[in-house]
């Protein structure tokens, strides 16, 4: 009897382990980068403010949802993340961006798409991206 109530126990002591650790691994973490660069929208009627160039000092979060190492006690090392995303980076930098392939209707929609596309095939637990464009626009992409 004693035997049957300590393996009820272990049980018990198990299966509550295993829900505290699903609880904690319903979790992202992000990674915040800031960049400078021109665009205009060359597809918005003429007369929008958009056709011209102009800049934005834009904001992209990358962000991430797996398990949770319960060792190291982390998702991931946010500076992979930053290696990750440091070409890219480069890239948008400081440029126009009309000029990077694949963004030559470069509205904050095309942009999140453009950025999960570069990232995702390095960064297998992406889940979102988010894309400011100014202090009150912006756009989230959550893949297909
Ligand atoms: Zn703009």
């Amino acid at each position: 009897m004693l035997y049957l109530s300590n393996i009820v126990k272990k049980q018990f002591i198990k299966k509550t382990k295993q829900a505290k650790i699903r609880r904690e691994t319903n979790m992202e973490i992000y990674k915040e980068f800031r960049f400078e660069a021109a665009h205009f929208l060359p597809k918005v009627p003429e007369g929008h403010p958009c056709k011209n160039i102009h800049g934005h000092s834009y904001r992209v979060k990358l962000h991430i949802k797996g398990a949770l190492n319960p060792e190291i006690g982390w998702i991931m090392d946010f500076t992979t993340i930053k290696e990750i995303f440091a070409p890219i980076l480069t890239q948008l930098d400081h440029a126009l961006l009309n000029n990077i392939e694949g963004l030559s209707n470069p509205t904050c929609e095309h942009l999140a798409i453009w950025i999960w596309n570069q990232v995702k095939p390095n960064l297998s637990i992406l889940s979102k991206v988010e894309v400011q464009e100014t202090a009150s626009s912006g756009c989230i992409y959550e893949g297909e």
